[in-house]
């Protein structure tokens, strides 16, 4: 039987990744490093995280090998992100190569914009998808409290110079309670004058330390709009993270992303590689298999596609029972897990 002509019953081929709650899973976000040049406070400690020995971060070869095979099974677009991507050497060579990948629609990324301004022509010359580009806040002294850098001139500057661009780039706004959450209305006014869509981010449990005990929550981030805008309606389409809404008059779209409240699992089509090879199904579990270590092993691709195949059926339904998973091995708090080593 050609097994490629076979389909499931959402017409998918039967190659492709699809879990027990038939969510067809074609995206592939892959963290290329865990190293950053910020410390934002949400995502890590101000020394920083315990990083992986070089030797145990997967080399652009092997992520290219990953990235074929799930090509493969269907995978069609991937998100490049970290710790922070353009601190990984080699990235733009990287970029071009797998952008010869036929199977591969887009490639996305999500950066802080730091180096973001040697990099623009790259992203117009490849099947770029959206870049994301994380911003928490629009005064210098707030963003310099948040990342704990004090580049907010350059970083302005540099998404100044990709908004003029016909790229895709959506801004991610992590809102953080006290801090920056009295910026949420001027964050939306951006998506008036330009074309970008204005994201603002749940705070989720992965700063690589003690979680808040008091988050800002996407339903107060969407009453705090609707105050403001009135109009604000709601988009039919959902995707798959991501709750779109318009605003009349507005170039732009808001999005809103409930991480924490967990609102969008039933429509996940999320995989992650972490930087050092582990391959998760959901960003709340604990990683189900090494990749890069069964390549390094010598195990065969077919070895590989199966071990990916298995992980997937055991995908859990959502990001509550991942958790609690993933709480029976470690605890997240007690562990200091950061995104940088996820893979936001
Ligand atoms: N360094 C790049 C950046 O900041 O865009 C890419 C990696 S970063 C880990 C990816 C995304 O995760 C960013 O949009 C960041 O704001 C988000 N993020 C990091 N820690 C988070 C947390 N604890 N809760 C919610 N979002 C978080
Ligand atoms: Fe670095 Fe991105 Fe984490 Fe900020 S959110 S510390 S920029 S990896």
């Amino acid at each position: 039987m050609n097994y490629l002509h076979t389909t499931h019953p959402n017409n998918s081929p039967a190659s492709h990744l699809i879990d027990l709650q038939g969510r067809h899973l074609n995206y592939l976000r892959l963290a290329v490093t865990d190293r950053c040049n910020f410390r934002c406070t949400y995502c890590m400690p101000k020394e920083g995280i315990d990083l992986k020995a070089r030797d145990n971060i997967m080399r652009f070869q092997e992520m290219e090998h990953l990235l074929g095979l799930f090509l493969d099974l269907g995978v069609t677009k991937v998100r490049i992100t970290g710790g922070e991507p353009f601190v990984r050497k080699g990235l733009p060579g990287f970029l071009t190569r797998i952008n010869q990948y036929k199977k591969l629609e887009t490639i996305n990324l999500t950066t802080n914009a730091y180096f973001l301004e040697d990099t623009i022509p790259l992203f117009q010359m490849i099947k770029s998808g959206s870049i994301n580009i994380s911003l928490d806040s629009l005064k210098r002294d707030v963003f310099f409290k948040i990342t704990r850098r004090d580049d907010f001139e350059r970083v302005w500057n540099n998404i100044e110079k990709i908004l003029l661009t016909d790229l895709n780039v959506k801004l991610n706004m992590v809102v953080l309670k006290g801090v920056n959450d009295n910026e949420i209305i001027d964050f939306a006014m951006l998506a008036k004058k330009n074309k970008v869509e204005v994201r603002f981010i749940e705070q989720m449990p992965f700063n690589g330390g003690l979680f808040p005990n008091e988050i800002h929550t996407a339903e107060e981030i969407i009453c705090t709009l609707q105050n403001s805008f009135p109009e604000m309606i709601e988009h039919q389409k959902m995707s798959s993270t991501a709750r779109i809404f318009d605003i009349p008059g507005f170039k732009g779209k808001i999005g809103i992303i409930a991480g924490h409240s967990r609102t969008f699992c039933s429509t996940c089509s999320r995989l992650r590689i972490t930087p050092d090879g582990t391959f998760k199904t959901c960003l709340y579990d604990y990683g189900a298999i090494n990749l890069k270590d069964m390549l390094r092993l010598g195990k065969s691709d077919q070895e590989i596609k199966a071990a990916i195949r298995d992980a997937v059926t055991k995908r859990a339904k959502d990001g509550f029972e991942s958790e609690q998973r993933t709480q029976q091995i470690i605890h997240f708090s007690k562990n200091h897990l950061s995104m940088a080593q996820i893979g936001g």
